[in-house]
């Protein structure tokens, strides 16, 4: 799967069944979302949640974008009025 084009139903099955955007894996913790710039200043991934490892190894092919460890994560499904119409990922407590 290519970190750079998430594709939704990826993105809402690894939420629910918390596991590894990457390798399918259950998540431990830390978890890790990539993103760039500005969903790192939203605190707003869109990208699948990752083990650290995993992370790492995506983060080498696409070096511009954030790596931000966390403990756990809030799953956003945006209603009808958000500006950003993407599931999305909200990190609860940067390690
Ligand atoms: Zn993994």
């Amino acid at each position: 799967m290519s970190v750079g084009a998430p594709d939704r139903r990826t993105v809402v099955r690894c939420a629910l069944a918390r596991v590894c955007g990457h390798c399918g894996q259950s998540l431990g913790r830390p978890i890790v979302f990539l993103g760039d710039a500005e969903e790192d200043a939203r605190n707003a991934f869109h990208r699948p949640p990752l083990h650290a490892s995993c992370a790492v190894e995506l983060h080498e092919r696409e070096p511009d974008l954030v790596l931000v460890r966390t403990g756990g994560f809030e799953f956003v499904r945006p209603g009808g009025e958000d500006p950003d119409p993407e599931p999305r990922f909200v990190p609860n407590s940067r390690l």
